[in-house]
């Protein structure tokens, strides 16, 4: 038996989303198209001589304790299942944090993969995904990853057949935004731009990357993109260097770029970098796995 599980913990970005509505427990009802990306985060689990879960991280922005995501899906996969037995847990970071990126629920789903790897566990992935549902609501998509479309809370999930493989240009701006802030400042007479989720799973499902780039839309810019305008500059300057189309992911701050040509991708990944001073760029593709 391995004595250490080495997994992928990739980004994921909304090519469309929608809020349908607030339910009595205060969560949103929403409808979103998600996709995987490459850029991933590398989570190591091993065996260790105690009966502890420990984190360790090379990112000084997540919590290395027992409220990291990663570390709750150890705990909730050691008492299902009584591991005798340790795990260390550790997380090497690139995913930005708090981006809108779904950074924590990635890595709390390769948590659950490796883990169950590491001690042979008896769980397929849709009884991780049920695990992981009580974590996080992405935390089911992160552990299958690809392209889905997700209701409810994001729980209930559809797969899609793949985006095209095109350059993904990643951009957050240097501003915390929460989550939880975004969908109570939510108001739905404030969206720009309606989003027609049906449509975009057409376009997906033609393989038609004009129009897919031509109808990405999130309702959330209305919040975070009307208080940030530098997610309105940045969306501007990588249309201006030939992206197809831009869009704020999840509930923001960052902003992502589609591009068909590598080199205008990588001339405005110089220029958001050297003339906005966005430090957190990275030139990424859509990733099926
Ligand atoms: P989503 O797109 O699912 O809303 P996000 O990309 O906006 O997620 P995360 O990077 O997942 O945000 O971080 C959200 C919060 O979760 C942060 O405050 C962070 O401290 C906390 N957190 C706990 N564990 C982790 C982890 N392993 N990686 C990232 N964030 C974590």
């Amino acid at each position: 038996m391995s004595e250490s599980v080495k997994i992928k913990a990739r980004a994921k970005i909304n090519v469309i989303l929608d809020i349908l509505g607030r339910r009595d427990d205060g969560y949103h009802e929403i409808k979103t198209i998600m996709q995987t990306l490459d850029l991933s985060d590398t989570i190591t689990v091993s065996k260790n001589e105690t009966d502890i879960i420990t984190i360790s991280t090379n990112s000084g922005k997540i919590p290395a304790d027992s409220s990291n995501l990663a570390y709750k899906a150890a705990e909730c996969l050691k008492e299902s299942y009584n591991i005798n037995g340790g795990i260390a847990i550790k997380i090497d970071k690139n995913i930005p944090v708090a981006a809108g990126l779904a950074g924590g629920s990635s890595d709390c789903a390769a948590t659950l993969i490796a883990v169950r790897d590491l001690y042979n566990l008896p769980a397929v992935n849709s009884e991780l995904a049920e695990i992981g549902k009580s974590i996080g609501a992405d935390v089911p998509y992160c552990i299958y990853g690809g392209t889905y479309l997700a209701e409810g809370i994001g729980e209930k999930l559809t797969k899609l057949p793949p985006l095209p493989m095109i350059n993904v240009l990643i951009a957050k701006p240097d501003i915390d935004v929460s989550t939880a802030w975004v969908y109570k400042n939510f108001d739905l007479s404030k969206v720009r731009k309606v989003p027609n989720v049906d449509k975009m799973r057409e376009y997906i499902e033609e393989n038609n990357i004009q129009e897919i780039c031509h109808n990405l839309c999130n309702v959330l810019e209305s919040v975070t993109a009307e208080k940030y305008p530098i997610i309105d500059d940045i969306k501007k300057a990588m249309i201006e260097f030939g992206a197809l189309g831009t869009l704020m992911s999840g509930s923001g701050p960052t902003v992502f770029g589609l591009y068909m040509e590598k080199k205008e991708c990588e001339k405005a990944f110089n220029y958001l970098r050297e003339k906005l001073g966005i430090a957190d760029c990275f030139i990424t593709k859509v990733s099926n796995n």
